[in-house]
């Protein structure tokens, strides 16, 4: 054991420890460091006027934290290191509390623009559903109120979408039906106008080339197909009819004439007959030769009458054996030219290009003699541009005209082996057998440049027609129609780059 340490061996080491741990020199540090030296309890004394100051300096938010401030004050005053610790995490709890994670909501938020775009894209989508379903129109009223207001409510706009949604595929599955059962519908109507003209073999091939047109998926265009068909039938129907009707009438006015003449052609030679014998008996009872002379003139008279009746009855006959032969040289045209209607149903009458029909066919026979020879084939759709404008400010019959004045440049610039078609209205697609893509390309750039060299007059006044196309070289195993449809879907972004311009499918 040591020798306890001097008072002033304490006070020097004391400064020391307080130099050595770069401690304040206050009183009470060198207090700490002496009686750790001295080994004496370090007896801290409570700092009431900087606890006084601190809670002064404490402004409460809420009652709670108020309740915390007056339970500091008077652990103060107690002199109470728990209560002043009680008080202050009461005060800190009281704020929310920094012994916790402050809670960081991020609440999601549907952008202003985002919101407006899909209201737009819910009102463009309705009326594909029709609008006799009143619940889906009371349900996206709400929803487009919802979504244009200033702050959005995204839980409540998030479930009316869910509904809508619901209610939207419903409808949808709906309208599919109801799209399905027209067809069926109007396949029947078709097929019974068919079944009313059997006889008729013009018509039978109408019919069976509408009835090619009325199969699912059913679009606007070919919805337009059908009723150009459907117009070119009853058209023709009517011609037809009131043609044979017109050869028929005629006939019969000629057969009425022949037997009138006939039956005076016996009548008079009756009278000759009654007159001959009359002369005869008279001849017998006569006596004299000179009595016989008025006789002779009156049987020759009587006989030359009758000759000159017949010849003028024969030539009459003659005539009306014309005309009959006449009117059934014209019959039997009629029935060839309906023959030919018939065959003709494979192209269209305006631009003489083929019908949708005749394009099948060609379809059919290139794409085999593709896969014999193992050539390439290529085909284009183009879709006149802005033709309804065309339309509506030079008239239908002008539209007409440049439909043919189209299909005729096209004929200039294709080769002898590549076919024209009209595919719908203003749409035509051109097959081109031993074509590569780029090679098609060309061939359409080529049309356009033609296009624009040979102007359409339309009266005095010059029109330019410009059109959009896409074009496609079939793969080995594709499809027509699938063909077809990357053409189009090629047209499509044609139209939508700016018009009059080529691309590829
Ligand atoms: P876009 O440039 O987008 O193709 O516009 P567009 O006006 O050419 O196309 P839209 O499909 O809106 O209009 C096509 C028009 O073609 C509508 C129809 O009246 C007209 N049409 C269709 N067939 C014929 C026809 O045989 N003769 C005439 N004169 N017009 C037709
Ligand atoms: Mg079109
Ligand atoms: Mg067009």
């Amino acid at each position: 054991m040591s020798e306890p340490k001097q008072p002033f061996e304490i006070a020097r080491e004391a400064l020391k420890r307080l130099a050595a741990r770069q401690l304040a020199p206050t009183p009470a540090n060198y207090q700490a460091c002496y009686n750790e030296i001295a080994k004496l309890p370090n007896i801290v004394p409570f700092p009431e006027p900087p606890l006084r100051q601190l809670a002064e300096a404490l402004v409460a938010r809420s009652p709670e934290q108020k309740l915390a401030v007056e339970q500091l004050g008077a652990a103060i005053a107690r002199r109470s290191w728990q209560g002043v610790q009680d008080a202050l995490l009461g005060f800190v709890a009281a704020a929310g509390g920094p012994a916790r994670e402050p809670e960081l909501k991020i609440l999601p938020v549907l952008p202003v623009e985002f919101a407006a775009k899909l209201a737009r894209f819910v009102e463009c989508v309705l009326p594909a559903l029709g609008d006799d379903n009143e619940r889906i129109s009371e349900m996206s009223g709400e929803f487009l109120h919802a979504l244009r207001q200033p702050e959005l409510d995204l839980p409540a706009v998030q479930g009316m979408l869910a509904n809508l949604s619901h209610q939207v595929l419903f409808a949808a599955e709906e309208q599919v039906e109801i799209k399905e059962s027209l067809l069926k519908l109007l396949h029947l109507i078709i097929e019974n106008i068919g079944e009313l003209s059997l006889d008729d073999s013009w018509l039978k091939g109408q019919v069976d080339g509408l009835l090619a047109t009325v199969v699912p998926p059913l679009s606007l265009r070919h919805l337009d197909e059908m009723e150009r068909r459907l117009r070119d039938v009853m058209v023709k129907q009517s011609e037809a009819k009131s043609r044979s009707i017109e050869a028929q009438e005629e006939m019969r006015q000629m057969l009425s004439a022949f037997i009138e003449r006939l039956a005076t052609m016996s009548e008079s030679s009756a009278a000759f007959q009654g007159r001959i014998e009359e002369s005869a008996r008279l001849i017998e009872g006569i006596q004299r030769v000179e009595d016989l002379a008025p006789l002779l003139k009156d049987v020759i008279g009587a006989t030359r009458s009758m000759v000159e009746e017949t010849a003028q009855s024969r030539q009459q006959l003659q005539v009306l054996q014309e005309k009959v032969l006449n009117t059934e040289a014209e019959l039997v045209q009629l029935h060839l030219e309906l023959d030919n209607a018939s065959a003709l149903a494979r192209h269209d009458p305006l631009t003489d290009a083929l019908n949708r029909k005749g394009l099948d066919e060609a379809l059919v026979r290139e794409i085999a003699n593709m896969r014999r020879k193992e050539t390439p084939l290529s085909l284009s759709l183009l879709d006149i541009d802005n033709f309804k404008k065309l339309n509506d400010r030079l008239g239908h019959e002008a539209g007409d005209d440049a439909l043919i004045h189209l299909a005729n440049i096209a004929r200039k610039c294709m080769r002898p082996t590549d076919t024209l078609a009209r595919y719908g209205g203003e749409e035509f697609v051109i097959l081109m057998p031993d074509t590569p893509l780029e090679n098609g390309i060309e061939v359409m750039t080529r049309l356009q440049r033609e296009l624009t060299k040979a102007f359409f007059l339309s009266g005095r006044e010059k029109v330019l027609i410009t059109f959009s196309a896409g074009v496609a070289q079939l793969a080995t195993e594709e499809s027509g129609a699938d063909a077809i449809k990357r053409a189009d879907q090629a047209m499509y972004l044609a139209k939508r780059a700016g018009k009059n311009r080529v691309m590829a499918g």
